[in-house]
């Protein structure tokens, strides 16, 4: 078996591991990147917050993506029977950026990875991480190429971005269950054929079916758009009933009032996936020698689109406190790495909760909108959630919750 030495081994191409072996890289560290899949690949997670704008500057990989010409996403809009909720990221509270993109994913990461590998990072596609040992912070990962070739690859730390491939979790035993219910989704594309002129064709919005579930539209530059639903997983497998996803998909576009003549007759340009109880959670963020970002530690729901933003934020993150490591500074992973991350995970915890049981959308609906609470939550869908100086920040575990109590005793 043949053998390679490196400084960092990134498992996963994905927007996670592109940040992190770019930054890496950047630095001047010998990093390589392995990818199961060959690229442009299939992945789900296309509305993006403008937190990931960060992290894609800092890593140097905004030029490349610029040039693409994805759609641009300035906020979002959520509706309820003939209720309207818009965000503009503008006028959120605080600072950072106020927007970001809509994306087809395979392009956005074929785009990322082309940028990566234009860097100088060795990233090898169709290689897939199978095992892995450990010898204090030193690592030897077992990969097999396509041919069924297996090498094996050094590493004084190891960053693993494998998704929801899962690498680290499954090998070291670290999966744990999320604490959110069980929810699932099914989502295509489609050719947009009836897709209207200016904003409202291609505005992102967020439909509600029933308080629990809800629909996606995610239109793209391209002119098409992906259509989602989510919902508890017995109300999805309800909706599969044993037949088909393209069955259960069209079914649940003709729930959606304002939806179904746009989108009452496309056909869907692949056969729509299923993704059941996608929640998932690890038992802890990292060890000796490696760390785990993206949604190879944590994934919480797509209803605020936070996947990509944790994404590259642990991506980020992970790669720089690598770098102080190898440059021999002893680093508290725990607090560091583990209790940053997961005090964002915490707030969108409690946004994801409080959608879930309505308590949020009282919030969004309420008229007449008070304009100063809507800037606050703004800036938490924007993914500033580490940002202390705001109350819905700081305060989440009990501002939601009393604020629709209050909305609830006023309509009685
Ligand atoms: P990925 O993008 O999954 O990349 C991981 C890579 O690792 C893959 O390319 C994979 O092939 C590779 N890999 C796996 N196993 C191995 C192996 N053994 N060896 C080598 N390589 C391997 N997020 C958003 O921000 N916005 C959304 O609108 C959104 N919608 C979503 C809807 C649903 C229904 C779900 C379930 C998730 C959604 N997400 C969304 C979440 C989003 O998909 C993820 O958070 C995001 O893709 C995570 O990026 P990543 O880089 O961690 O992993």
């Amino acid at each position: 078996m043949s053998n390679e030495f490196v400084d960092v081994l990134v498992i996963g191409a994905g927007p996670s591991g592109c940040v992190s072996s770019s930054y890496l890289k950047k630095n001047n560290i010998n990093v390589k990147v392995v990818e199961k899949t060959k690229f442009p690949r299939l992945v789900v997670g296309e509305s993006l917050i403008p937190r990931v704008m960060d992290h894609f500057d800092e890593a140097g990989l905004l030029p490349a993506l610029h040039t693409v010409g994805f759609e641009k996403k300035l906020g979002a809009r959520f509706l309820r029977g003939n209720e309207v909720c818009i965000f503009d990221f503008s006028d959120k509270f605080g600072e950072g950026w106020d927007w970001t993109w809509q994306v087809p994913r395979s392009d956005f990461d074929h785009a990322l990875a082309q940028e990566v590998i234009n860097k100088g990072v060795d990233l090898e596609f169709e290689t897939e991480v199978i095992d892995i040992k450990f010898d204090g912070t030193n690592s030897i990962t077992t990969v097999k190429s396509k041919d069924g070739e297996a090498k094996e690859i050094h590493a004084k730390f190891v960053i693993d971005s494998s998704g929801y491939g899962r690498v680290l979790p499954r090998l070291l035993d670290l999966e744990k269950p999320s604490k959110l219910s069980p929810h699932s989704a099914i989502f295509s594309h489609v050719k947009d054929r009836n897709r209207e002129e200016g904003t409202e064709g291609t505005l992102i919005s967020f439909d509600i079916i029933e308080t629990e579930v809800w629909l996606w539209v995610i239109p793209f530059s391209n002119g098409n758009t992906s259509l989602g639903i989510v919902g508890p997983t017995e109300y999805i497998d309800k909706l599969l009933e044993n037949k088909n996803t393209a069955h259960a998909l069209k079914k649940a576009i003709s729930l959606s009032d304002y939806y179904i003549k746009r989108f009452g007759n496309v056909e869907f340009l692949f056969e729509p996936k299923h993704l059941k109880d996608y929640s998932c959670s690890v038992k802890s963020l990292f060890g000796e020698g490696f760390a785990l970002t993206g949604n190879a530690s944590e994934f919480l729901d797509p209803v605020f689109s936070s996947g990509m933003a944790f994404a590259t934020e642990s991506g980020m993150l992970a790669a720089k406190l690598t770098l102080r490591q190898l440059n021999r500074e002893k680093i508290d992973w725990q607090k560091e790495y583990a209790d940053y991350i997961l005090y964002g995970v915490d707030v969108f915890t409690t946004y994801i909760k409080e959608w879930y049981t309505g308590n949020l959308q009282e919030l969004f609906f309420h008229q007449p909108a008070n304009e100063d609470i809507k800037r606050k939550i703004c800036a938490v869908l924007a993914g500033y959630v580490w940002n202390k100086d705001n109350p819905f920040v700081r305060k989440h575990d009990t501002v939601i919750k009393n604020l629709a109590n209050l909305i609830k005793l006023e309509k009685q």
